[in-house]
């Protein structure tokens, strides 16, 4: 789960790490009013949404006056703001942060990741901030430095130094820079981020080091014991059908094809959908419907998969263990009576109570096609889809 800006640098600044100081607002009024709370005499309004690039795509404006707020604010609300990182439908701005503007001196990128490799959280620093982190390494990658931090004993002081001097930070910043890491990574762990990144991190005229940004993502399988995080999430921001999954306790990515999968396990999920690109279709979705799922949890997966109006045929690729093959059957009959599908449905389906799996799938009358081992299913799905793909062109052709 992504979280935004000025949420990021609530919890950061919790943990040590400095911040200017910002407020939230939900209109130009608000905006223009908070900006004079603040005092000051330059601000920045920054469009609050889940993702990085908004300086460039128009989303971070400095403004010197009540009328430049005012105007700032009037572009952003209720825009979609685009940002290479958002595709081109963008995402929703419904709140900005105006903030105090800050004199900057130098720009210093910092991330925390989890390095899968070491199963470590890594910090990863550059003195080249300012720019994408995927820019540094294509055009600076002398300048990266990496860290790796040891679970059982933190962020130590020395290491955090050893950071902070390779930067080449002034030795009168270096304990501000090794709060700011242990904060960081302090607030990393404690609260199960999968990634926390301030860029920039600055040196200002007046000798302080300040987060300008700040984005941090949380582990969406540790949020049950999360509740001050999870209170953060903003639907307005997410892919709706990957919302709608979540709430139904589905694990669900929306993709760009136009075959809708249903499948039990990530494992034969991922496996499902490589098998459909050879088959020479493409995925419209990774769900996995989890073990022991009832008939019930089944047609919930089935509305999902078909609530996405891309989706043209649909595969079930169930090999139960846990689960069984009859209740799977009974939730595919449910949802296909229930919504009146009338676009192609494969299903295959092996291990516990195939045969009465079968059985239901048979009885029902209903014109599922069925397959018996997994590329057969999908040489079947992308044919029965093709098929109707040109059924349909030549409809319209004769029309
Ligand atoms: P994004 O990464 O989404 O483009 P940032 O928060 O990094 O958004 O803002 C973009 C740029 O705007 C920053 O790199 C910085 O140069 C400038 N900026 C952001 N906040 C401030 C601030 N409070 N004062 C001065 N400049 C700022
Ligand atoms: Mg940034």
């Amino acid at each position: 789960m992504d979280i935004h800006e000025y949420q990021a640098k609530e919890i950061l600044s919790g943990f040590g790490v400095e911040v200017p100081p910002g407020a939230l607002a939900y209109s130009p009024e608000q905006a223009a009013y908070r900006a004079r709370e603040l005092g000051g005499e330059k601000w920045v309004v920054k469009a609050q949404v889940h993702t990085g690039g908004r300086g460039k795509a128009g989303g971070v404006k400095l403004c010197g006056s009540d009328s430049e707020i005012f105007d700032a604010c009037e572009d952003m609300f209720g825009r979609k703001l685009v940002t290479h990182q958002t595709g081109p439908e963008g995402k929703g701005v419904y709140r900005v942060y105006v903030e105090a503007g800050v004199q900057i001196e130098r720009e210093i990128y910092l991330g925390l990741v989890l390095d899968r490799s070491s199963q470590r959280v890594m910090i990863v620093a550059s003195a080249e901030g300012g720019m994408e982190i995927e820019e540094i390494s294509a055009e600076r990658p002398d300048s990266i430095v990496r860290a790796t931090v040891e679970p059982a004993v933190g962020l130590r002081e020395f290491q955090a130094r050893e950071i902070a001097f390779a930067l080449g930070l002034m030795p009168s910043l270096v304990q501000q820079m090794v709060r700011t890491l242990q904060g960081c990574y302090r607030a990393f762990t404690e609260l199960d981020a999968t990634m926390v990144e301030i860029n920039p991190l600055v040196v200002t005229g007046d000798g302080r080091i300040l987060a300008l940004d700040a984005k941090m993502s949380f582990d969406d399988n540790a949020l049950f014991r999360r509740p001050q995080i999870s209170e953060l999430r903003d639907k307005s921001q997410e892919d709706p059908r990957e919302s709608r999954a979540a709430d139904r306790g589905l694990s669900y990515v929306g993709l760009d094809g136009n075959i809708g999968c249903i499948v039990n396990g990530a494992g034969l999920a991922m496996a499902t959908m490589d098998t459909i690109m050879l088959s020479g279709g493409a995925p419209a979705n990774f769900l996995d419907i989890g073990g022991g799922a009832s008939p019930e949890r089944v047609a919930k997966a089935f509305r999902l998969v078909l609530s996405d109006a891309k989706v043209q045929a649909v595969l079930v690729n169930i090999f139960a263990g846990i689960n069984r093959c009859d209740w799977v059957a009974e939730g595919v009959v449910q949802a296909l009576r229930e919504l009146q599908v009338d676009i192609p449905v494969v299903v295959r389906l092996a291990g516990t109570n195939v045969e009465e799996g079968q059985k239901i799938l048979a009885q029902s009358g209903l014109p599922v096609i069925r397959a018996s081992n997994l590329m057969e299913a999908a040489q079947r799905v992308v044919g029965a889809w093709k098929n109707d793909v040109a059924q349909a062109t030549e409809v319209r052709a004769a029309q």
